[in-house]
């Protein structure tokens, strides 16, 4: 069939190419775009996962805000009409 013979770029599914990084001697600011402040440190894990990631100070703050952010919109405490018999899902992850 015409037109279906060109080659065509495809990135896998929920690979992003810059996510995909040997072990890095030196620590880049996962949010950084040139505008880091401060030391780049790997950062306490906030997430669920546990993973850490290297952030600069001030990358590391609105991370931190960010997360109070996130906390006051899903509170450790379930809602008193949540039940996990409705989702099947447990309250608590972060992943979202
Ligand atoms: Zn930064």
């Amino acid at each position: 069939m015409p037109g279906c013979d060109k080659p065509r770029l495809s990135l896998k599914d929920g690979v992003m190419p810059e996510l995909i990084v040997e072990e890095p001697t030196v620590l880049e600011c996962i949010d950084g775009f040139g505008d880091c402040q401060g030391a780049v440190e790997n950062r306490t894990p906030l997430s669920a996962s546990g993973r850490s990631f290297p952030r600069c100070e001030k990358h590391w703050e609105a991370r931190l805000r960010r997360q109070d952010e996130l906390l006051r919109r899903y509170p450790e405490q379930p809602p008193h009409d949540w039940s996990p018999l409705d989702a099947g899902e447990s309250w608590g992850s972060e992943d979202y």
